[in-house]
Formats: C-alpha cells, structure tokens, sequence
C-alpha cells in the first residue's frame, strides 16, 4: 500500500491510497486534527445520493490497510482523532475495523465512528467500545424513504429496537456521545412533520442529533436552501434536542461527507 496523491482544497487535505491489489482508497484530514479513514473499498450500503457507494462493495480493507491510512501520514500532519467515516460500512467490516481501532487506540488517538448501524449485530459491541462518538446514519424515519435512499441499510424498525434495548445500558456519559444523523434532502426527507417526529426519537433515546447538510454528488437529490437548513435545525433545537450542523470541513465538496470515491479518476488527479 503507497500513497499515491495528495489533493487539496482551501479547507481539507484528500490522501489518495494505492493497496497492493491497485484499488485507490481515500483518507481525509480535516479540522486541523481529524484524519477521516476508508474501511473499504466501495461499500454495500450503496445510499442512492453517496459517491462511495455507486457501484458498490469490491471488497473490505484488512486491519492493516485500515491502520496504515495513518501509519503512512505520521509526521506529516497533527493527527489527534480518527474518524472512521470515510468509504465502507465499519460495521460490515467488524472484525478488521475492531483491530484497527485498538491500534488507533495504543496511539492515544480519539476515534469516532460514522456508521448506518447495520449489521446491528455489531452495534451494541461498537456503542460499548471506548469510543469518542458514534453517529448513527438514520436519514428518514419512513421505512419506504430509507429504503429509497439507503437501499441495503437493513430494517429500520431493527435499528430503533437494537437503540431502544442497548443505550440504557449505558453510563449517561456515553450516551451523550451518540448521535443520530440525518441529512437533510430537498423534497424527500424536509417535512417539518418528519423532523418533529426525528425530535421525539431522539429525546426517548437520549441521544444527539446530527443535521447534515448535502454536498450534491448526482442529480437525483438536491440540497436544501441554508434558509430551509437553518430552519430545521432551529426546529430540533426548540425541541429541546442537542442538535449539530454539519462543518465547514463536511460541507467541502474535496473531502466533504458523501464526496469521496473509490479509483478516483485519473483526469482529476491530473488536474491537481
Ligand atoms: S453514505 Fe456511508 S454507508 Fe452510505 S454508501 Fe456512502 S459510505 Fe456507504
């Protein structure tokens, strides 16, 4: 596995990485402290409105390939937190991302996890890890609406079972550092109906939420307006859940959530 290219935006770095077998992955490091890792190379989840996904799984990183997206940055950047969110499902790559996570562990690095929370199998075992976040993808609360948009995210009455039955069980400290994501799309997921009914979710689970803003990879969804966006937050928060907006470093179209993408083509890497 090398590094292959370095691509930049004002706000974030994008590590192109070549494994052995000639597949790319990419790693992003924002924040000015966070290095995003791939867990694998393309992802099965396949969301209709993600870059990683569209043509789905080729196969899973091993523990060391997860690792080495940082191994092979060391001393070059401020690497203090991982987030393990960049291309892949972790959870569908339990046991090699587990590893790779006590390695990231045993160099005094903060992990936070990125993750639709399926096989929710692996959940519960992920939520009682020494993690620093977990987020969990949720994006519409209509079974028919996730399924449209996140095709092979398993059953979604699964999901809200496996939270309602494991986050009791944890320390309240914990609890606050799981959160629900949902990333708000033009027309399919904005209602304000739909968001009082994410609210009530959130507060009987007593987690986060996490109010993602769309970087526009396709044609078939669209953003909302910042108006609408600020709104919907507003919406949460009157509701009296602890709600966050997406960064300035997610909103980036190098880098940002949804935008990155297995054997990125030669054109664009040309170009930098
Ligand atoms: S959003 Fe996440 S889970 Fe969905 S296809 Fe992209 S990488 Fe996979």
């Amino acid at each position: 596995m090398r590094l292959l290219k370095v691509l930049q935006s004002d706000l974030n770095k994008l590590f192109l990485f070549e494994l052995e077998d000639g597949f790319t992955v990419e790693a992003v490091f924002y924040r000015g402290d966070t290095l995003c890792v791939s867990t694998q190379v393309g992802c099965p989840i396949r969301c209709d409105f993600c870059a990683s996904g569209e043509n789905g799984l080729i196969r899973s990183l091993s523990a060391e390939e997860i690792y080495n997206q940082y191994a092979l940055l060391i001393g070059r950047l401020p690497i203090k937190r991982i987030a393990v969110a960049g291309i892949g499902e972790p959870l569908a790559n339990w046991r090699n991302v587990k590893e790779a996570f006590f390695r990231f562990k045993e160099e005094q690095l903060k992990v936070s996890f990125y993750t639709t929370g399926f096989p929710t199998k692996h959940l519960e075992e992920l939520l009682q890890l020494p993690h620093s976040g977990v987020t969990i993808s949720i994006h519409s609360l209509k079974e028919d609406v996730r399924k449209q948009i996140m095709p092979h995210a398993g059953d979604l009455k699964e999901l809200i079972e496996t939270l309602k039955n494991t986050l009791p069980k944890l320390s309240k400290k914990k609890r606050n550092k799981v959160s629900l994501a949902y990333l708000l799309m033009k027309g399919v997921n904005d209602s304000e109906e739909e968001l009082k009914e994410l609210s009530r979710l959130a507060k009987e689970l007593g987690v986060n939420l996490t109010l993602l803003y769309y970087n526009q990879v396709n044609e078939k969804y669209k953003p909302v307006s910042p108006e609408e966006y600020e709104r919907a937050f507003l919406l949460l928060r009157s509701a009296g859940v602890r709600t966050t907006l997406s960064t300035r470093f997610r909103r980036d179209k190098l880098g940002g959530c949804g935008t990155l993408v297995v054997n990125r083509n030669k054109e664009l890497i040309g170009k930098s």
